[in-house]
């Protein structure tokens, strides 16, 4: 996962124009958000653009599966609510509700080999279920998500992957966080095994990829040349952890569980 700001977010001209008229037309007549899902829908690509194609979720190499927008605060019902109706239906046509992801990440799955179950769903956990928005005058910042959100900048930084089998781990010791990030491991079906075995692979190339840049480091004696050869070390981790690679935001992380006073260019690698 790796913080996707929406800020940057470019609409067509008239979508919001035509997000209001659906949303008018939705109340006026009891329809449902489904029954105006082309609204959503074409901005998939744009959205795409803010990730290099990937899942804004797990990261996973596009191929995982073809992605769609899934609307964060759900549209139509929520799993977790006490009470009923549910659903944030206010936000159907809300562009900053929506998020770019797989349908792994999104849709109810069972791994029958590996024993896993996930897809967020319409899931959508709180920390305090008794201040759940049921309305629009309802005041969402009076909720806290227990979900992970790709938008907001903080929560990148909590999801890590262990080296050991590629599972993914919380890479903070705050006890809330450690929870949502195993919520949202559960909910996102972010240990799916297939998943799991692919971000062994990269993370066991990124600690071979910093263990060679240190030995470059340490062979260097002031010569270009071998100072060259460093550089270009440290760039195939850059590359590894720049947004738009896959898993960048836990290679990224990872990175900051290797720093070393012995090679402080990997600390300036992850600020
Ligand atoms: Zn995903």
């Amino acid at each position: 996962m790796r913080w996707i700001d929406q800020e940057k977010i470019e609409l067509p001209e008239g979508w919001l124009a035509k997000a209001a008229a659906a949303r008018k037309e939705m109340d006026d007549n009891g329809l449902k958000p489904d029954d105006f899902s082309d609204v959503w829908r074409c901005l998939k690509d744009r959205f795409a653009l803010l990730s290099d194609k990937r899942c804004w979720i797990c990261e996973a190499p596009s191929a995982r599966s073809d992605n769609a927008i899934d609307h964060f605060r759900p549209k139509n019902r929520v799993a977790e609510a006490a009470k009923e109706p549910s659903g944030y239906r206010w936000l159907a046509f809300d562009y900053r509700n929506f998020r770019y992801i797989c349908t792994f990440c999104n849709s109810r799955r069972c791994d029958v080999l590996g024993g896993t179950a996930g897809g967020k769903a319409d899931h959508f956990p709180l920390r305090d279920e008794a201040v759940r928005a049921y309305l629009e005058t309802d005041d969402l910042d009076d909720e806290e998500p227990m979900l992970l959100d790709p938008c907001d900048e903080a929560d990148w930084k909590l999801l890590g992957c262990s080296v050991e089998s590629g599972h993914p781990v919380a890479a903070t010791d705050d006890a809330h966080d450690v929870e949502r990030v195993n919520i949202s491991i559960d909910l996102y079906h972010l240990h799916q095994d297939a998943l799991k075995k692919l971000r062994l692979t990269h993370i066991r190339d990124l600690d071979q990829k910093i263990s060679y840049a240190k030995d470059r480091y340490d062979e260097m004696d002031g010569t270009p040349k071998r100072k060259k050869k460093f550089k270009v070390a440290v760039m195939a981790i850059q590359r590894a952890i720049s947004p738009g690679a896959d898993f960048s935001g836990e290679m990224y992380n990872h990175v900051k569980k290797r720093r070393d006073n012995d090679y402080p260019w990997l600390q300036s690698l992850v600020g």
